[in-house]
């Protein structure tokens, strides 16, 4: 399958992952538009919110914990941060490989 995602997590696209464990991993954005700004994503490919099952929904929670323990280990948990999940067209999704942006590092201006 051509996904930049699943190249960045099979290696075909090298990059340092900021977090991984069994199901997740995370990077750094290409493009930040913050002055953190790490994208966190399953290993499995779903393409968006839309595609994941309802009895592998258990992904959005492992993503979540995966995000909890970033902010941690970043030091941005206490003065915050925001996760951002763009889905479909009108969500302004562009990598269609589900993915949780989490933003920090600034005071977020209004979400859209
Ligand atoms: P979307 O608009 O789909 O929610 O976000 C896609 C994000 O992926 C964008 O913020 C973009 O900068 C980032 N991105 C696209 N290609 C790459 C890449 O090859 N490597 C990394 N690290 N980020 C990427
Ligand atoms: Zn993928």
């Amino acid at each position: 399958m051509d996904c930049i995602f699943c190249k960045i997590i099979n290696g075909e696209i090298p990059s340092s992952f900021v977090y991984e464990d069994e199901n997740v991993v995370a990077f750094e954005d290409l493009n930040p538009m913050a002055p953190e700004h790490i994208l966190v994503i399953p290993k499995k490919h779903y393409a968006s919110l839309n595609d994941i099952p309802e009895d592998e929904m258990g992904i959005i929670s492992d993503i979540h914990k995966a995000i909890q323990n970033i902010a941690k280990q970043r030091g941005f948990d206490k003065a915050g941060y925001r996760v951002v999940n763009n889905c479909g067209s009108d969500g302004g999704q562009e990598v269609f490989h589900i993915h949780f942006h989490v933003l920090a590092g600034k005071t977020l201006g209004p979400i859209c």
